[in-house]
């Protein structure tokens, strides 16, 4: 079990090496964003032994139950919040996590910013944008992308690093990527969070500059 998750690990690796090749783009230069929802603190372990140190989790409170530990055990881990954000999570939120992919409205920048502030901590962030403007979905819808990230910046003083996507399941994810990766560009942003088990290889050809990747290392959730 342990040793089939180090492989497929192992495995996701060498797939964004050959993609990052196949799209002329630097080795090392797409960042691998192991995601551990659902799984359990002893689960994680392994893989942090296998050397990997970039890790997403979907919520505030389970990744509170897992993660202090796992940070004290092993220095140097980058912790990304990937899943919607309330206003009420941010101060848990802004202690916890390194990265917040998931910036996505007015109220959310507002509480962040007096957090970032109250606590002297400054995780990077990322706006999330709702790329195939779904109803049901989380994220900025992307004609107000770019006015969103301006927003950001000018009325709460943040620094937005990049965009992070989740395409509609059923669609090819391709158009979807490369819209973010033109909404990055008017925005003035450099990086691009873009791809799971199932399209991260897309992803890399279309410019991500890291691939949040489930299910392809820890298995079936
Ligand atoms: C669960 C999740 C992933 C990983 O999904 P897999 O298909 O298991 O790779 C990536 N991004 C977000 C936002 C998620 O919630």
């Amino acid at each position: 079990m342990m040793t089939d998750t180090i492989a497929r690990l192992k495995a996701v690796k060498e797939k964004i090496a050959s993609a990052e090749a196949e799209a002329d783009r630097p080795a090392g230069s797409v960042t691998l964003v192991a995601v551990s929802k659902t799984f359990s603190a002893d689960d994680i372990r392994p893989v942090i032994e296998a050397g990997q140190r970039v890790f997403g989790e979907n919520r505030v409170q389970e990744a509170q139950a897992k993660w202090p530990g796992l940070k004290a055990d092993q220095p140097g881990i980058e912790l990304h919040l990937i899943g919607p954000l309330q206003s009420n999570k941010a101060r848990e939120a802004v202690a916890l996590f390194d990265v917040i992919e998931t910036v996505d409205r007015e109220k959310i920048a507002a509480a962040l910013a007096a957090e970032m502030k109250k606590q002297g901590r400054s995780p990077k962030l990322c706006v999330q944008v709702n790329i195939g403007s779904e109803p049901q979905k989380a994220g900025i819808d992307p004609r107000e992308a770019v006015a969103f990230v301006d927003r950001c910046r000018k009325a709460h003083g943040l620094v937005i690093e990049g965009l992070m996507c989740i395409p509609p399941v059923d669609e090819n994810p391709g158009p979807h990527f490369a819209l973010l990766e033109k909404l990055a560009r008017e925005a003035g942003v450099a990086k691009l969070s873009m791809g799971m088990s199932a399209d991260y290889e897309t992803a890399i050809a279309f410019g991500a500059t890291s691939v949040r990747v489930g299910s392809a290392i820890f298995g079936a959730r």
